[in-house]
């Protein structure tokens, strides 16, 4: 077992750490303020060979291992969470399904749109009435000759309205007999797919969450990514997903470590009762259990990305296990050491003019967002017992 990062690793982190410190930093608390998605940031990324550094050489990415990326995104965080989330999705998410069970011609076009225009597929799966109890999504995809026609309501989707690429989860019928949930691809502009409500989230601003609105949408049967089959579909669409969970969870790491080396460096310099701040081993002691969660959540998510285990056309993914006790875990932690961060700064912490408040209300998306910590818990317990839970029973 080694612990060391490669040469090529320290690389790659040493490079988005001075895109961080140069670039994002900067215009962190813009892209919040104004809602506006970081194009200029999506770009730079894509120049340096971050964006979809995990596609294969095959379609002209890096074919890098995913705990490269993991360095990446957690690096990026701690400057700017939505150009970390950017990242995530560039290399996991809706990508890691298509990817895995996609056709050539579906992932020769999703590869080349995140590489050559930016473009940052989005996975469309929670509804209205269906968020933790996925199966329970009523959206539909029913097949009429080489077409499906898809009906439904998608909402909270990360980066609708901006993502060319959409991987909708549906409820796939033929000759009026449903096959189960599976995912086909809607592309952004295809007649009868439309815009809704455009979410005001506390946190993470910079890029909308949008409700996707599908009224007689049709759509190429050759679009179908996996076929809804019994159980089957929605299992592999959910393994497909794992690379999500784990890439979340390194955006919420890097958002503490940033917040954490923030109030270190504040402490040194600020003076109460005659002497720094650093020197009263009350709050040395919350520094030091920050550094062990930090710590903690780092070897969790670390190990998630380097046990990565194959799935079909050599795509390599957490075990789901793995991935719900690092975000678990992350959730919780990330938020804990954030805020007590902020705690350090005194009243300047709860200020608009510092970037904790931000981190702070970023970094609690993620005990929500990719499944909430309740549903990373569950899938913790059914590693435990060694059963699959029906929770309907
Ligand atoms: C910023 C953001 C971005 C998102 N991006 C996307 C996206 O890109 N694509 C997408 O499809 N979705 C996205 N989501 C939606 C997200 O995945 C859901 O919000 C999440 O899965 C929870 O669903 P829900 O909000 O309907 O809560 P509910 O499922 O209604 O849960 C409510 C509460 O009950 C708890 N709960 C539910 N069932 C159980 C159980 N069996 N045991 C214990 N507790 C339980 C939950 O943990 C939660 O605390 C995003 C959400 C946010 C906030």
């Amino acid at each position: 077992m080694n612990f060391k990062l490669s040469d090529e690793q320290k690389r790659i982190v040493a490079l988005v750490d001075e895109l961080g410190k140069k670039e994002f930093a900067a215009k962190a608390a813009h892209w919040d303020q104004n809602q506006e998605y970081p194009w200029e940031n999506v770009h730079k990324l894509r120049e340096c060979d971050i964006l979809g550094m995990t596609i294969p050489v095959e379609y002209g990415g890096q074919g890098r291992p995913l705990i490269d990326a993991i360095l990446a995104i957690e690096t990026a965080a701690k400057y700017c969470g939505v150009t970390a989330r950017i990242i995530v999705e560039t290399n996991m998410g809706a990508l890691g399904c298509i990817m895995a069970y996609g056709t050539d011609v579906q992932r020769n076009r999703v590869t080349q749109r995140i590489l050559k225009e930016g473009d940052k597929p989005a996975i469309a799966m929670t509804e209205p009435e269906a968020g933790t109890a996925l199966t329970d999504l009523q959206t539909s995809a029913v097949k009429k000759g080489a077409k499906y026609i898809i009906n439904g309501t998608k909402h909270w989707i990360t980066g609708g309205g901006i993502s060319v690429t959409n991987l909708v989860f549906a409820r796939f019928f033929e000759d009026n007999r449903e096959l189960g949930i599976g995912g086909i691809l809607v592309d952004k502009g295809t007649p009868g797919f439309s815009f809704g409500r455009v979410e005001q989230a506390m946190g993470l601003r910079g890029i909308p969450e949008t409700e996707l609105i599908f009224k007689d949408c049709e759509v190429p049967q050759e679009n179908v990514v996996v076929m809804g089959d019994g159980n089957e579909g929605f299992k592999k669409l959910m393994y497909g997903y794992n690379g999500q969970r784990v890439g979340a969870s390194a955006v919420a790491l890097g958002i503490a470590q940033g917040a954490h080396d923030l109030a270190i460096d504040y402490m040194k310099k600020r003076k109460a009762f005659g002497r720094a701040i650093s020197e009263f081993q009350g709050l040395q002691w919350m520094m030091a259990e920050s550094e062990i969660k930090l710590n903690a959540a780092r070897l969790m998510i670390y190990r998630a990305a380097c046990n990565a285990r194959d799935l079909p056309n050599n795509v390599k993914l957490p075990y789901w296990d793995e991935a719900s006790m690092a975000k678990a875990y992350t959730g919780h932690a990330a938020l804990e050491v954030t805020s007590e961060s902020l705690q350090m700064f005194g009243a300047y912490g709860y200020s608009q003019d510092l970037p904790l408040e931000r981190m702070l209300r970023d970094v609690r998306m993620f005990q929500i967002g990719g499944g909430t910590t309740q549903a990373q818990l569950n899938m913790v317990a059914r590693s435990i017992f060694k059963r699959t839970f029906d929770l309907r029973k």
